[in-house]
């Protein structure tokens, strides 16, 4: 789409959307996908648990109950009713005993034959189950008048006639019973390989489902992250902007506009400052007080503009006069300079205010109505001393004032100082 001259892409438009959207809401959309794709895969978990527990069921309760059941049927054909008739075919046993035993052997296997027969069965299998159940139902007949022999205690017919055709019934019963068992076993085998089919099944499913969830994540993700750092980027720049604009209002609150040396307001900061530093570590201190010689004069002659510029030409020449790094030059207001400087001896601070005056001097910024001479100049009063807790600040001012009228006074261009040497006394010299 084209939009006042820019392309924007389809990205770009999903990239505003997530980028307008709060850090608070990104995060809520994240997690509400999260839970979504938790909940979602326990649902499918869940069904899949459902679909294996009921194919579990089918193969139990299908196959495998069954399977025992008909295997008793067959331990009561083979083992009880045989060895019981065995043993009282050798008098190990009463006929009694015997016929009680077999009777139960029978009833079991009547028993345990209805519960097989009442399990779910498909409509295929009904017809060869009904043959079974005519089977069962005539063997058991069988068993019946055979046990009704037994107890009228008729051996000798009993022996007679019935071993070969018990043998018989009981062989018919097992190979039938055989069959069954092999055939039910068939079906276990069938029906395991359906649970482990929709074991695997519920494993792929739930892997994909995750792989899904999280593709989502990580699609939905990456605009979110993008987002996130785009506001990071951004919130880094404004505070950098922020930080240059704090500083530079910083540095417009300590200066002059003019002259661009401190102002005021900052050397009643720094004036403080040192004083209490030069005490601490009982340095002392120098304070000069500079006026420009007949301003006013050069205002009128040469009009306020260049008597701006001639001021910005004396402040830059001060400025670069003053060459030690913990020198301060201040303009104190109108044509009238400070200048601090920390740890320096009475001559030396002499020297270096005779310089200033000097190099104000030799601008040879012309001023036809000084009457010094045919140049800008200026006055100086100086103060040195080594202050203590004692120290009055404002005695210190005082006497450069003092110093700097004196200079006035006594013809201008000149360095007046004093040096005080304890609190009470003060020195002149010139
Ligand atoms: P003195 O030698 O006794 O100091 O005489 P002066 O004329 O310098 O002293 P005065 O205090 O009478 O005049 C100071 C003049 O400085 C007045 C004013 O016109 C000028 N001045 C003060 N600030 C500025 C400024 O920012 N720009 C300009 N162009 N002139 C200023
Ligand atoms: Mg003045
Ligand atoms: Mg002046």
């Amino acid at each position: 789409m084209l939009m006042l001259g820019v392309y924007y892409t389809k990205k770009d438009a999903e990239l505003n959307l997530v980028d307008t959207l709060s850090l608070k809401f990104k995060l809520y959309v994240l997690l509400g996908l999260v839970v979504v794709g938790l909940l979602f895969s326990g649902a499918i978990g869940y069904f899949n648990m459902y679909t294996m527990k009921k194919n579990l069921d089918s193969l139990y309760f299908g196959s495998l109950v069954p399977v025992t059941e008909l295997n008793q049927i067959q331990t009561a054909y083979n083992k009880e009713i045989l060895v019981n008739f065995y043993q009282l075919q050798h008098h190990y046993i009463a006929p009694q005993e015997a016929a009680e035993k077999m009777d139960l052997s029978r009833q079991k296997i009547l028993s345990i034959w209805d519960t097989y027969r009442s399990h779910f069965k498909r409509d295929y299998e009904l017809p060869y189950i009904e043959y079974i159940h005519e089977e069962v139902l005539s063997s058991t007949l069988y068993l019946k008048r055979l046990i009704d022999l037994v107890i009228t205690e008729d051996l000798q017919n009993l022996n007679q006639r019935s071993t070969s055709i018990l043998l018989n019934n009981i062989t018919h019963m097992d190979n039938i019973f055989n069959k069954i068992i092999t055939y039910e076993n068939s079906v276990a085998q069938y029906e395991r390989k359906k649970l482990l089919a929709s074991y695997n099944a519920t494993i792929y499913n739930l892997v994909a489902v995750l792989i899904f969830i999280l593709c989502s994540v990580v699609i939905v993700m990456v605009p979110i992250f993008q987002s996130i750092q785009n506001n990071q980027v951004s919130l880094v720049n404004a505070s950098k902007k922020l930080q240059v604009a704090n500083k530079r209002l910083e540095t417009a609150s300590i200066t002059d506009a003019l002259t661009e040396l401190y102002n005021r307001r900052y050397f009643n900061l720094v004036y403080n400052r040192e004083l209490a530093r030069c005490i601490r570590e009982k340095h002392s201190l120098a304070f000069m007080m500079i006026d420009i010689d007949y301003f006013k004069g050069y205002n009128d002659c040469y009009g306020h503009l260049k008597g701006d510029a001639a001021l910005k030409d004396v402040a830059k020449a001060m400025k670069t006069s003053l060459t030690r790094p913990g020198d301060y030059l201040f303009r104190l207001g109108g044509e009238e300079f400070g200048v601090l400087i920390a740890n320096i001896e009475e001559d030396q601070a002499y020297k270096m205010a005779e310089r200033l005056r000097r190099n104000i001097e030799s601008l040879k910024i012309e001023h036809k109505k000084s009457k010094t001479g045919k140049y800008i100049t200026i006055s100086t009063g100086v103060v040195v001393l080594l202050p203590d807790k004692n120290t009055d600040p404002e005695a210190i001012l005082q006497i450069a004032d003092t110093n700097l009228y004196t200079a006035k006074t006594h013809g201008r261009n000149q360095v007046i100082i004093t040096e005080v040497k304890e609190e009470s006394s003060t020195s002149l010299s010139a």
